[in-house]
């Protein structure tokens, strides 16, 4: 496979970046004072940097490398169809070869009475769609009105205008007007961050409840869905308390409103099963996939959506939207040979059988550092929040996300990619992560906190709120 090896001298890289690449998600002053890192190529769960270095990728870039680096067969796939078929579009009654195979097995993979496939470029671009489409859906079914869709604070649904709305981050609301009207967010099902005095069983069901209470509030023909991510991913890795999903499902069953799951990091084996869905035991109208369905080689996205719905949508005439790159053949195709591997090569079983529950022990060792508190992990996601006080579930004095700051350059220095949210550390390997990989890269993450630790006490910062 051809290489860049031979490239620039990291230092020229670096100013050229400096001077042309206005980046996402970047905090301006700390790129230019630190400089940016330069990732030049990745094998298996290893990335390896401009200046030689080899880092482990627990978050499997963000959240999509699912099958892990280096995978060959999915740029044979890519090249063989750009030969045959580069592009052609979806729209105006036109299809092409990969697109339906990529539906069909889409179809496959999906809860039953899923079989329905709307495609886009990315999660955001997606839960655009869902918008619109949740939105046209209660119109065609004579309820114009119903219009509102619930979502909930700190979850994640993307970065356009409509993905940002439906998230609930509010330093991205602060920015360009956010959220759009008609949506409206409830609490997340934090327990350890914001459960205070109750036991998680008892503040899960409080969180599911407060849905009912909305739609009670605003009025059952107001509104048109909820949407959730199984597990918030960028949120911090939230693992609900068992009792917050059914009470969830059992609401959207009482009241008439659409469940849209965003599978975006959930999809594609994350949980040990296809979809989060199953992992958490719902029954989803719509699911939002990306990330995981080409394991980021190309990008794809989508919303899988309901027989029923679907039936609705076809049965109204046109609806007004799509994407020049809706279902593109070289990507579809890409995501089809990637969703070959995961079955062919038993991934969800390894996820289930091996890498889980060797992370769960794994991780859990983490829990016996004096800074680490909510030892959690729900498949290939895990996660802990770094406390001066783990019995007191205990802020830090430090302004929020200061130690996880410095936990993440500890990290890179140790040779490990975790993420931190707040004062949290988050970590989502590839699936295919063998149990040794998942010793060194707990090993990594432990040397990491322990040395922030060591800072934090020699600066007299190990002090809680
Ligand atoms: C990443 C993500 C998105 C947005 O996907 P993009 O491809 O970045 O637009 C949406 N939902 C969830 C849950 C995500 O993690």
């Amino acid at each position: 496979m051809l290489q860049i090896t031979n490239h620039m001298p990291t230092e020229d890289l670096r100013a050229l970046d400096a001077a042309h690449h206005l980046h996402p998600f970047t905090h301006g002053a700390e790129l230019k004072e630190k400089g940016v890192r330069i990732i030049t190529r990745a094998r298996g769960v290893y990335l390896t940097d401009s200046d030689g270095n080899e880092i482990l990728d627990a978050m499997s870039g963000l959240w999509c490398v699912n099958i892990g680096y280096g995978r060959t067969e999915l740029a044979e796939v890519a090249a063989r169809q750009m030969r045959e078929l580069p592009y052609y579009n979806t729209f105006f009654q036109t299809t092409h070869v990969p697109v339906i195979a990529l539906a069909a097995r889409l179809a496959e993979i999906a809860p039953e009475g899923m079989d329905h496939a709307f495609f886009a470029s990315s999660g955001s671009e997606a839960n655009d769609t869902n918008i619109r489409l949740v939105r046209h859906y209660w119109a065609a079914m004579g309820k114009p009105d119903k219009q509102v869709i619930v979502s909930r604070k700190n979850a994640y649904h993307g970065s356009t205008m409509g993905g940002a709305s439906l998230g609930g981050m509010q330093p991205m609301h602060a920015q360009g007007g956010l959220p759009i009207p008609g949506i409206v967010h409830i609490d997340q099902p934090y327990w350890w961050g914001e459960g205070g005095d109750m036991d998680p069983a008892e503040f899960g069901l409080a969180r599911a409840r407060q849905l009912e209470q909305t739609i009670e509030e605003l009025g059952e023909d107001k509104v048109a869905a909820f949407i959730a991510e199984p597990i918030q991913g960028a949120g911090g890795v939230i693992i609900p308390p068992e009792t917050y999903w059914p009470e969830i499902q059992r609401i959207c069953d009482e009241h008439e409103i659409l469940l849209i799951a965003d599978e975006v990091i959930c999809g594609f084996g994350r949980t040990g099963e296809w979809f989060g869905s199953q992992a958490m035991n719902i029954r989803p109208d719509i699911m939002t996939i990306a990330k995981g369905v080409t394991s980021g080689y190309q990008p794809v996205g989508g919303s899988i959506v309901r027989d029923t719905v679907a039936e609705v949508l076809n049965a109204h005439g046109e609806f007004f939207h799509g994407y020049t790159y809706s279902g593109h053949p070289v990507a579809a195709a890409v995501a089809l040979e990637n969703l070959r591997i995961i079955e062919e090569e038993e991934v969800l079983r390894h996820v289930r059988e091996v890498a889980a529950p060797h992370l769960a022990r794994a991780w859990a060792r983490l829990g016996e550092h004096p800074m680490v508190g909510d030892v959690q992990s729900f498949g290939m996601l895990a996660g802990v929040a770094l406390t001066p006080d783990k019995e007191r579930r205990a802020a830090f004095a430090s302004p929020k996300g200061t130690v996880g700051q410095r936990c993440r350059e500890r990290c890179f220095a140790n040779g490990v990619v975790m993420r931190h949210v707040g004062d949290r550390m988050i970590v989502c390997p590839p699936l295919v992560i063998t149990p040794e990989e998942i010793d060194t890269m707990v090993d990594r993450a432990w040397r990491a906190i322990d040395e922030t630790f060591e800072q934090l006490r020699a600066e007299d910062l190990f002090r809680p709120a």
